[in-house]
């Protein structure tokens, strides 16, 4: 057991929402993590203060280079009424990746754990109980030096904040119509397209704002060289469903090695679903589409579990899915994760962590 972490109650506690009016990230917890690292003294004092702003000098190396990573996981209020953490564990993994792509120190596994069950034991009033409802937790490390030169900085803080979310599909599954990005293009290899840091969603944005000018939700990400082969959506990775098959891109370093990727991978091979990660092209899916051979397409990750898509649009060309309907191993996928993550289904992978306290 690492030794408790030093608690700064807040002396102002803020009124709490109705689950029914949970949005996205728009409303913080009364508290929050924070440590400190060096190069000479590691990370050290680790403590839980009131939420509020961090104080940084202007020259504070992130805010110019953009040397930070983050994660974002879920933790759930099961039907038992326990608090539950979503594969934790590998997020502190995928942390330390992308850390480790942008020069960044790594934090171990148990610090990084007891940090956040921690951090929601104290705020553990916050997790909201209506379904599909969740606790977001979005841990974060930033380069701290006030330092304009261009090296990795020599200091960093960690933070961790929590935010509780409404539930994605309040009134049933909502599928998502999205452009496939022909111009613009996300990362390329050699790039850090592996890492979760806030640059690949600066390089998104654009794209994004003139897919929404024209009616879609989302931007499908196709490789930086030759635009042919399709990576992700940008905080989704993408799956289709070709002759009863589950067709994903490989990890080919350009795209983000999704947790509710590989859950979803899990799953579909232990249903006896055959799974083939490897290289698929824009056009194999306009064909496969234009033949009858495409059953399902939807998006993977923390924030909407599965995201069905009903409509691709590319190059002048619309593909409708599935007649605009939710496919059939979406929704069954859909069910059995969110199963899992409210107690109402067996958890034999081990994938969930009790918060105690
Ligand atoms: C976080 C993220 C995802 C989804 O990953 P999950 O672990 O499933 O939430 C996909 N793509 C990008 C770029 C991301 O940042």
């Amino acid at each position: 057991m690492p030794p408790a972490i030093p608690l700064t109650r807040t002396t102002q506690p803020k009124s709490k929402p109705r689950d029914d009016q949970l949005g996205f990230g728009e409303i913080f917890t009364d508290h929050m993590f924070v440590m400190d690292g060096s190069a000479d003294q590691g990370w050290h004092d680790p403590r839980i203060v009131p939420y509020g702003p961090l104080s940084l000098d202007p020259s504070t190396a992130v805010l110019h280079y953009g040397q930070a990573v983050f994660e974002g996981i879920k933790a759930y209020r099961s039907v038992q009424d326990t608090i539950v953490l979503f594969r934790a564990d590998k997020s502190a993994e995928r942390l330390n990746r992308s850390a480790q792509r942008l020069c960044m120190p790594q934090i171990e596994e148990d610090v990084f754990v007891s940090a956040l069950k921690s951090l929601i034991a104290v705020d553990r009033d916050w997790v909201p109980r209506a379904a599909g409802t969740s606790l977001y937790i979005r841990p974060t490390m930033i380069a701290a030096d006030p330092y304009l030169g261009v090296r990795p900085s020599q200091t960093y803080t960690f933070f961790v904040i929590l935010s509780p979310v409404g539930a994605y599909y309040a009134e049933g599954f909502n599928p998502v119509k999205i452009l496939v990005e022909d111009r613009y293009v996300r990362s390329v290899k050699g790039g850090m397209g592996e890492a979760k840091t806030g640059g690949n969603y600066a390089a998104s944005l654009l794209a994004g704002e003139e897919a929404h000018r024209q009616g879609y939700s989302q931007v499908l990400w196709l490789d930086g060289l030759e635009r042919r082969y399709i990576e992700e959506v940008g905080s989704m990775n993408i799956a289709f469903m070709i002759d009863d098959r589950l067709v994903t891109p490989a990890l080919n370093g350009n795209i983000l090695a999704g947790i509710t990727r590989d859950t979803v991978l899990q799953l579909a091979t232990d249903w006896g679903i055959p799974v083939v990660e490897r290289s698929i092209t824009i056009d194999e899916v306009l064909t496969a589409a234009g033949n009858g051979h495409l059953q399902e397409v939807f998006g993977t990750g923390t924030a909407a579990v599965i995201s069905p898509v009903s409509e691709l649009f590319y190059k002048g060309h619309t593909i409708t899915i599935n007649d605009g309907r939710v496919g059939r191993v979406a929704q069954r996928l859909f069910d059995e994760i969110s199963g899992i993550q409210r107690g109402l289904k067996p958890d034999p992978h081990g994938w969930l962590m009790e918060v105690e306290g």
